[in-house]
C-alpha cells in the first residue's frame, strides 16, 4: 500500500467519483455521490461486497426518525449527540458527533424514500448507553440484509461497483491531490482509474494483526471479528499524503461471542437482567457499563471465558435474533430446570452459582446494593428454567482513523483539508474517543451509513 507523487502519469479511464471500499460506507457514499450528479465507481477487493458490515448486526442508531415518531418515541439528533459524548466522554470531535448525529434521521429517511431501503425500529429493550428507543435496521435485521438491501439501491440507482479489485496505490500530486488509483486484480494484472475526488471507505485495521498490535496491545491476542479485509489501508494512504490520524487505540469490542461456536449473542439478555459469571460461578464485572468495554473483563476470566446466565423470559427475547437462532440450533445455548440443573449442564460449580443468583435476586428486591455498581431494580427478576451460553471476548472494529471534518473531508495536522480526500466509517476518526469503554452501540453503522452520505455528497460536490 503505497502514494506515489507523480503529477505527469494520465488515467484511463476516469471517473469523477471513485469510492475505495463496498462497505456500508462505500454503498451510502456511492448513493449519495449518484444522486448528486456524478458518475460514480466503488472499487471493493472482494470477489462479493460484504466487508464488517455484512457480519454486523445491522443496527444503526438514528434520530429523530419517521419510525420513531411512528412508535411514539420521542427523541432527537442533540440527544443522540449527548448520549454519545456521555459514553465516550466528551472525547471525541463535538463537531463531527453534532453534525452526523443531525444528518442521522435524514441519511435514513433518504435511503427509505429515494432509494426504497425499508427500515423498522427495534423495539422491547434499550442498548446500553442509549436514552431512547432509536436503533433501526432493514426487516431481516441483520448486517446481511442491510448490504443486500444497500446492492439492491446501488444496481437501481445505476452505481458501478467493480468487485476483485484490491486498491494498492494511491496517485497524487505534489499539492496532495489524489489524481488515480491502480488496483491488483486476483490473477495480479494492475489496472488504474483516474478520479476527480477519492472517498476512503475501506474501513480499520482490524484485519491487520501488526498494526492492532501496535496501536492496541490490550486486544491484540483476542478473536478478531470483524472483516479481514479491512487492513488499514485509508490510515496507511492517509498518513503517506499528510493527514492526521486520531483514536487509533479506539476500537469496539464485544463480550458475547458464543465459544467455540464464534456467534455473536445479543447483548439485550444482559440489557434485560442477565449476568456474566466465570468458570468459578462467580460475577466480576457490571455487565450494563456496555457490552464493548465487557471483552476485556471477560477476556481477563480464567481460560478467557464467561458464561451468560439468563432465564426463559430473555431466551425468547434471544430468539429474534438470526444469529441467536442459530446459536441455539447449533446446542450453544444450555437450559436447566434448576441452577442446579444449569450448572450440571454448563460445568459449573452449582453452590457457587446458586449464591451468585441469590445475592442477584436481592439486588433486584432492593435488598442490598450490587458490589458492581449495577441496577437490579428496574427489570424482572430471573426465574427458572435458566438458560446459559459459554462466550469469550473479541475485536469486532477499530474506531480511530484519519481527522476529518463536518463534511467528511480527510484534515491534516494543522487541520486543513486535503484538495479531494473524503473518508467515512471505519476509515475516519470515529465518533468513540480514544478508549474501547467509548464506543456507545451502533457508532459503527452511524458513522459508516452517515458520514458516507456525507463524503458522497462532498465529492460529488467537488467533482462537478
Ligand atoms: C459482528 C459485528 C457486529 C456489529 N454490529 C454492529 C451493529 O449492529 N451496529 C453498528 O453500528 N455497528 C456494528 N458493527 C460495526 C460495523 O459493522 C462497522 O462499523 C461498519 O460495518 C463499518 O462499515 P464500513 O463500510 O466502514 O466498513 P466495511 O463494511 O468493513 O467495508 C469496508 C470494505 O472495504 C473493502 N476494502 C478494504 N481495503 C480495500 C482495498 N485496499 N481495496 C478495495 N477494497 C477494500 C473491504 O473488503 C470491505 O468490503 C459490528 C461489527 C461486527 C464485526
Amino acid at each position: 500500500m503505497s502514494v506515489v507523487v507523480d503529477a505527469e502519469r494520465r488515467f484511463d479511464p476516469h471517473v469523477p467519483v471513485l469510492i475505495v471500499g463496498a462497505g456500508a460506507c462505500g454503498l451510502v457514499a456511492a448513493l449519495a455521490a449518484c444522486d448528486a450528479g456524478a458518475e460514480v465507481l466503488v472499487v471493493e477487493r472482494d470477489a462479493t461486497p460484504a466487508g464488517s458490515t455484512a457480519l454486523s448486526s445491522g443496527f444503526i442508531p438514528a434520530a429523530p426518525t419517521r419510525f420513531q415518531r411512528a412508535k411514539g418515541v420521542v427523541d432527537s439528533a442533540a440527544q443522540l449527540a449527548a448520549d454519545v459524548q456521555r459514553k465516550n466522554h466528551g472525547e471525541a470531535d463535538p463537531r463531527v458527533v453534532d453534525a452526523v448525529c443531525r444528518a442521522s434521521g435524514p441519511a435514513l429517511e433518504w435511503l427509505a424514500d429515494r432509494h426504497g431501503i425499508e427500515f423498522v425500529l427495534l423495539e422491547g429493550f434499550l442498548y446500553p448507553g442509549h436514552s431512547a428507543l432509536r436503533m433501526h435496521a432493514v426487516p431481516g435485521k441483520t448486517g446481511a440484509a442491510l448490504m443486500a438491501a444497500l446492492q439492491r439501491a446501488c444496481a437501481a440507482a445505476g452505481v458501478d461497483v467493480l468487485t476483485s479489485g484490491c486498491v494498492t496505490t494511491l496517485y497524487a500530486d505534489a499539492a496532495r491531490r489524489v489524481r488515480g488509483v491502480e488496483l491488483e486484480r486476483p490473477d495480479r494484472a494492475i489496472e488504474a482509474v483516474g478520479c476527480d475526488a477519492l472517498v476512503l471507505a475501506c474501513s480499520g485495521f482490524g484485519g491487520n494483526p501488526e498494526m492492532v498490535r501496535q496501536h492496541i496491545p490490550e486486544i491484540a491476542s483476542a478473536l478478531y471479528f470483524g472483516h479481514v479485509g479491512n487492513q488499514g489501508d485509508a490510515v496507511r494512504w492517509g498518513t503517506a499524503l499528510g493527514a492526521a490520524v486520531k483514536d487509533l487505540t479506539a476500537y469496539q469490542g464485544h463480550g458475547s461471542v458464543a465459544t467455540p461456536h464464534g456467534i455473536l449473542i445479543t447483548w439485550a439478555l444482559v440489557m434485560e437482567g442477565g449476568i456474566q459469571v466465570n468458570a468459578h460461578g462467580q460475577r466480576f464485572s457490571n455487565e450494563h457499563a456496555g457490552y464493548s468495554e465487557q471483552c476485556l473483563p471477560v477476556l481477563e476470566q480464567p481460560g478467557g471465558v464467561a458464561w451468560t446466565v439468563y432465564d426463559e423470559r430473555r431466551h425468547r427475547l434471544g430468539l429474534e435474533f438470526e444469529d441467536y437462532r442459530q446459536a441455539h440450533s447449533l446446542g450453544a445455548i444450555r437450559r436447566g430446570e434448576t441452577v442446579a440443573a444449569l450448572a450440571a449442564a454448563c460445568g459449573l460449580p452449582a453452590a457457587t452459582l446458586e449464591t451468585t443468583l441469590a445475592e442477584v435476586e436481592r439486588c433486584a428486591a432492593g435488598e442490598t446494593r450490587d458490589p458492581f455498581g449495577r441496577d437490579f431494580t428496574a427489570r424482572p427478576k430471573l426465574a427458572p428454567p435458566y438458560h446459559g451460553v459459554k462466550v469469550t471476548g473479541a475485536l469486532f472494529h477499530t474506531q480511530g482513523g484519519l481527522v476529518i471534518d463536518e463534511r467528511a473531508c480527510v484534515l491534516d495536522a494543522r487541520g486543513l483539508p486535503l484538495p479531494n480526500l473524503f473518508a467515512g466509517g471505519g476509515a475516519a476518526r470515529g465518533l468513540s474517543g480514544a478508549h474501547v469503554w467509548g464506543y456507545l452501540s451502533g457508532n459503527g453503522l452511524l458513522s459508516a451509513v452517515v458520514l458516507g452520505r456525507l463524503a458522497g455528497e462532498s465529492a460529488a460536490n467537488l467533482a462537478r
